[in-house]
Parts: structure tokens; C-alpha cells; sequence
């Protein structure tokens, strides 16, 4: 069992920037996931396991849906406040903030932004709880960059909603009692559906063995004329931009996220490099390990200052999809150069489970791809400068 001694660094002062609340959740966070994850979570990840007890603990530290109406389960809390949550969770583990994420971010915002009153009610407690776990489906076998040409279909039959097609690499997939998920109708308008796992010609299956996010389930939503009651339409758009603005907040929690795991690499890395004796000196003393160290700490410091700032925007409404691209592309790099760079700093070591820095790594690819890929999100920041699209 790994003891975690974790320290964030904070070269610029940056927790200056924090408020009380802001840091009384980290603080929250930050020790539920030393005393609960750290120790068993290296063996989970080698296992190839999801250890379900995660899902009420993050339930208890109130991250499914915290900045939701405390009368749907939330606690109103701010979105620097999610962030750091974020980047908590995901220093512990890319599977506790994925769990996190995709139930508070995706499956809860959008049912509060556009279900019935009824379906509130029914759906956002039990989540906020933990007693119900929802999966977000977008994503399909074909058309993962450009879900705009997704296959799955929706059609009207009589007072019901047919749906055929499938939905891959969906979180949570093979535990999920609820699932939302985006279609399409032969109108070319995209329809966002609410399913219960019970319903008939709806299946899940699950995808083993990945590398990356082990401790994570993930899967397919299968639907076979799967027959839906009005109600379950939660939203319908033809605009592709309207659709796509819903993986704002997914997107924003991994920008916090993928600097939680740069955090934990360096102060891995800064200790056990002044620790590790070679040629008769801590190898912390050493010119070209002490340059590694500064290009950490350094790139840490920006995205500390970009995620905050982009904050910032969450919290007074005015973050753009195209900020929130830029975010989540610039933390990923630079925190999958970190974790490269730290686990060089600790050697052989680095490739064990006594250290998080590979399994880190491994999450880091995943990152890369996950909620749109290093170059779907460059070419948006493109077009954004340019005003030209090169998709
Ligand atoms: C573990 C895991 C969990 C996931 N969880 C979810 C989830 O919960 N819900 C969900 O809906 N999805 C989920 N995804 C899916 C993820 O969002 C997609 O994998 C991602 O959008 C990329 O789609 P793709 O894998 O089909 O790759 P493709 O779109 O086939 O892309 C393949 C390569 O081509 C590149 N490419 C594509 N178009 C262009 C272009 N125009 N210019 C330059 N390069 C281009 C891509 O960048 C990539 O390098 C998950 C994925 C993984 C791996």
C-alpha cells in the first residue's frame, strides 16, 4: 500500500487567488482521496478493477452534481471550487474524476438545463447521492471527431420514439441505471434522449483490457429499436454548435484535471530526486535533473494560472467554447510532458506501481484523445484566430 504524501507546489502564489471555499473543498477532496484512494488504487488499476466503493465515497465529498440547486442534491458551488475537485480527484485518480465528471458535468447538467421538473426530481437526487450512476453517450464506433455524422437514429412512431445504433467508449457504460445520449432524426436535427437501463432494447456492453483509465469502466450503449415515450426527448437542435456546447463543462474539468496529475508527478519527482543517491550526490543536485525540475514547475504554474483565470470566465458566464478548447489542450500537454519527464527523473522506478507517474502516463493518452483530440482542439483554437475552419 502506497503512503501519499502529496504537497502541492504553488510557485506564484496562486492559492492567494483561492477563496475560503475554494480551499475547503480541495482540502475535502484532497484527504478523502490520500486516506481512501492512494492506498488501493495502484492494485485496482492492475487489476483492471472499478472499485465501486469510490462511487458513495465521491458522493459524500459531494462531488456528483455540487454545483447544482441544493434542492436537486447540489451544494451551489462555485465553478473554481468544481475545478479543484477536478484536479483532485484526477491526482488521485483519471477514473474518480471521470466517474465525477461525466455523472456531474454531462448526465446532471443536462438534465437540469433540460428535463421536466418531474424528471429532476426523479433522476438529480438519486445521482447526487451516488445511488445512481448515468453514462453520456455521443460518441459511436464511426464518428468520434465529427459526431455531426453520427448514425444513430431517432424516429416518430405514433406518440413514441424509435432509436437503432450505438453508442462506443461511453463511461461508465456497463454500470450505468441512466444514460443520455445525442441521435439524429432523418430531418438532420440531433435529439437528446434520457434512457433508463431497464428499458426494452437497451443494452450496454463493456470494453476490457484498455491501457489507459483501468480503473474506469467503459463501454457501448446499444440500442435496438428501442422504443422511448415523448418525454424522454430532453432537447432537440439542428444546430451542430448547439449539440456540441454541451462538453463545455466535461472539457473544463479536464483541463483542472490533467494539471492534478502534472502536480502529482512533480512532487513525486522533486522528492525522490532528493532523495536518490548517484555518484555520491542526491541526484537533485544535478544540472540536467535540476533543468527538468524547473520546466515543471514552470509549465504547472501557467496552467495554474490559465485554469484559475478560465474560472474565472466559468463562474460570470462568459468562457467560450473556444477557451475552454484551448484549456483543456494546453493542460494535457503539458501535463503528459510533466508525467514523461518526471517518471525519467525516477528511473527504473518509474515504472512501477510504487510510484502513480506510469499509470499517470497512461491516463495522460487517453486524456489526449478523450473529449475531443489534441487536434480537434487545435484546429477549433485555429479557427478561432483565423476565422477559417480546416476541418
Ligand atoms: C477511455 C475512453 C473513454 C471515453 N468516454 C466517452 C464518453 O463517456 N462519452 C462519449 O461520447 N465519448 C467518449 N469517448 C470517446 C472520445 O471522445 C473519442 O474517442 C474521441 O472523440 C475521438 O474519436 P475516435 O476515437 O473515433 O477517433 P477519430 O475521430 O477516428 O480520430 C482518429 C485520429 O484522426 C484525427 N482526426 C480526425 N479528424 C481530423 C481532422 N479533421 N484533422 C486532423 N486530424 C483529425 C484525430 O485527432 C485522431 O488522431 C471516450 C474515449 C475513450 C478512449
Amino acid at each position: 500500500m502506497r503512503k501519499d504524501n502529496f504537497n502541492s507546489p504553488d510557485h506564484y502564489a496562486v492559492d492567494k487567488l483561492l477563496s475560503e471555499e475554494n480551499i475547503l473543498i480541495r482540502n475535502i477532496t484532497r484527504d478523502w482521496v490520500k486516506i481512501n484512494v492512494s492506498p488501493i488504487i495502484e492494485n485496482a488499476v492492475q487489476n483492471d478493477e472499478f472499485p465501486v466503493k469510490f462511487v458513495k465515497g465521491i458522493s459524500e465529498i459531494g462531488g456528483f452534481g455540487p454545483f447544482l440547486p441544493e434542492k436537486y442534491g447540489g451544494a451551489e458551488i462555485d465553478l473554481i471550487s468544481y475545478g479543484i475537485m477536478m484536479q483532485e480527484l484526477e491526482r488521485g485518480d483519471s477514473s474518480l474524476r471521470v466517474l465525477s465528471s461525466i455523472q456531474s458535468g454531462l448526465v446532471m447538467k443536462l438534465i437540469f438545463d433540460h428535463a421536466s421538473e418531474q424528471q429532476k426530481l426523479k433522476y438529480l437526487i438519486p445521482l447526487s447521492k451516488g445511488d445512481m450512476i448515468g453514462s453520456f453517450g455521443m460518441s459511436e464506433p464511426n464518428h468520434g471527431s465529427d459526431p455531426s455524422s453520427m448514425l444513430t437514429r431517432f424516429t416518430k412512431k405514433g406518440n413514441k420514439y424509435v432509436i437503432n445504433g450505438s453508442k462506443l467508449w461511453i463511461g461508465q457504460a456497463p454500470i450505468c441505471n441512466v444514460a443520455v445520449f445525442w441521435c439524429k432524426n432523418d430531418h438532420n436535427e440531433f435529439g437528446l434522449f434520457l434512457v433508463d437501463r431497464e428499458t426494452k432494447g437497451f443494452e450496454t456492453s463493456k470494453i476490457k483490457n484498455k491501457w489507459g483509465f483501468r480503473g474506469s469502466e467503459t463501454g457501448e450503449l446499444i440500442f435496438n429499436n428501442m422504443e422511448l415515450n415523448e418525454e424522454s426527448l430532453l432537447f432537440k437542435t439542428k444546430d451542430v454548435g448547439e449539440m456540441l456546447k454541451c462538453l463545455n463543462l466535461g472539457r473544463y474539468a479536464v483541463a483542472w484535471g490533467a494539471l492534478g496529475i502534472a502536480m502529482d508527478c512533480y512532487d513525486c519527482a522533486l522528492k525522490y530526486a532528493s532523495e536518490r543517491i548517484q555518484f555520491g550526490k542526491k541526484i537533485a543536485s544535478f544540472q540536467l535533473i535540476q533543468k527538468k525540475l524547473v520546466d515543471m514547475i514552470t509549465e504547472i504554474t501557467k496552467t495554474q494560472i490559465l485554469v484559475w483565470r478560465l474560472g474565472v470566465l466559468m463562474n460570470d458566464g462568459s468562457a467560450t467554447y473556444d477557451q475552454i478548447s484551448m484549456a483543456k489542450r494546453s493542460s494535457v500537454d503539458m501535463s503528459s510532458n510533466v508525467a514523461i519527464k518526471a517518471r525519467s527523473i525516477l528511473g527504473g522506478m518509474g515504472v512501477t506501481a510504487e510510484y502513480p507517474v506510469m499509470r499517470h502516463i497512461l491516463n495522460l493518452e487517453v486524456l489526449k484523445t478523450y473529449q475531443g483530440t489534441e487536434e480537434i482542439h487545435t484546429l477549433i483554437t485555429g479557427r478561432s484566430i483565423t476565422g477559417i475552419s480546416a476541418f
